[in-house]
């Protein structure tokens, strides 16, 4: 049987930020990447909005605040340097009636605790400066949010994994995991079909929608352990590109705490379209379609704050699939990214519920990883 000292399970954009980090980092250790897919970020890596979050929502000290403040510099730094495209268009959270001014406030409180410190509010009025045709009653203003390329950032960290010598194994499907001496027994398929298996002595988790497939291999109960994932879809739908000059920033409606995302919100393409979504369902089965039935709500959703819309400007899109922790009328759940030796499974870290904002901390998540090696 082969051997390798990593195994990495999914080459989403954190499968690869890890490959990349740990084959830099440690150059004696050996990583192979296991992807069912044909290619890297097949999935939740090529199905979401790009924006590269400033940290403002999160509960304070929570991994997803923490990771994503550090993570964001981490971010606009390797964009940067390594010429993955980005822009940082900044983003607006709007106030559309009264009402919401006192939730706006207190975004800001939790954002200045998180150390988002370049937020700012803006009357009205300063709000038309910027942005002629939005109404709204004020405004938060976050000058470090901005848009990425996921496509090109994952081909980047894919070429540095490989030229510090990781290896990633397209087209291999992760099928079961046993203990065997200091280490694990991965079985798969290979492109082929066939079975086949690898040892290893660690083995990191990034399946995605499937971590928690992959988690109860390894004995871990995970109901019990609150490791159960809730896919949650959000869709997308396109505005005319006519209409494309009247937002130049990202613009969100502010959150409210029964809602499962960040609410229906303006999202900006790197080459200038204006994108609606992502809503935010929970659903039983992977499917990537949109319906088109749900224009309405999604026009109903952003009216008071894009006047300049016609429903006939809204087409379906894409759809993404949230992989998360929180089912139905739970409370928030944090990221779970743990080195599982406390169960007697030494070498095996498990990451879990890795949605928004994991794109952002794709770079912070892989040095946490790196870290536990080290360990
Ligand atoms: C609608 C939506 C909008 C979002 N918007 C943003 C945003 O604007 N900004 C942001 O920061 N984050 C955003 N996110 C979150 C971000 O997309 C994810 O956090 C990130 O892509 C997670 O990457 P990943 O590598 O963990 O998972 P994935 O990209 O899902 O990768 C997991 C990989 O594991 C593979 N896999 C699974 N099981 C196996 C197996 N048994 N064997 C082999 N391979 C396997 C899969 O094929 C997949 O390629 C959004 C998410 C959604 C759904």
């Amino acid at each position: 049987m082969e051997s390798t000292d990593v195994v990495i399970i999914g080459a989403g954009v954190v499968g690869l930020a890890i490959a990349a980090e740990i084959a830099g980092r440690y150059p004696d250790l050996q990583v192979i990447v296991m992807e069912r897919n044909v290619q890297f970020g097949q999935e939740t890596s090529c199905r979401n909005s790009e924006v590269i979050h400033s940290g403002i929502y999160y509960l304070k000290d929570s991994l997803k605040a923490r990771l994503c403040v550090t993570g964001k510099d981490l971010l606009y730094r390797f964009c940067h340097e390594q010429g993955v495209p980005y822009k940082r268009l900044g983003k607006l959270i709007v106030a559309v009636s009264d009402d919401d001014l006192p939730s706006l406030q207190m975004l800001m409180e939790r954002a200045l605790a998180n150390g988002v410190e370049d937020i700012s509010y803006m009357e009205a009025r300063e709000v038309s400066q910027l942005e002629p045709h939005i109404a709204s009653k004020g405004a938060l203003f976050s000058p470090s949010t901005g848009i990425l390329d996921s496509h090109k950032l994952m081909k980047r960290l894919e070429w540095l994994a490989l030229k510090d010598g990781a290896m990633m194994a397209y087209c291999h499907e992760a099928r079961g995991i046993m203990p065997r001496g200091d280490g694990y027994i991965v079985e798969f398929t290979n492109p082929d079909g066939s079975a086949d298996a690898i040892s290893c002595s660690w083995l990191i988790n990034c399946a995605g929608l499937g971590a928690d497939r992959v988690a109860s291999w390894m004995g871990i109960d995970v109901e019990k352990e609150g490791y159960r994932l809730y896919p949650c879809k959000g869709e997308y739908f396109s505005v005319n590109s006519s209409k494309a000059e009247l937002a130049r920033h990202l613009i969100y409606p502010p959150p409210h705490e029964e809602l499962k995302g960040l609410g229906i919100h303006v999202t900006k393409t790197l080459d200038g379209r204006i994108r609606l979504g992502p809503s935010a369902f929970y659903v039983d089965k992977i499917d990537y379609s949109v319906d088109p039935g749900n224009a309405g709500d999604f026009y109903d959703s952003v009216k008071g704050f894009l006047p300049f819309l016609d429903f006939t400007d809204l087409e379906p899109e894409m759809a993404g699939i949230r992989p998360k922790l929180q089912g139905p009328g739970q409370p928030f759940r944090d990221f779970i990214i743990r080195h599982e030796a406390d169960r007697g499974l030494k070498g095996i870290i498990n990451l879990l519920g890795i949605e928004s904002p994991g794109l952002t901390c794709c770079l912070s998540i892989a040095g946490m990883v790196a870290d536990m090696i080290c360990r």
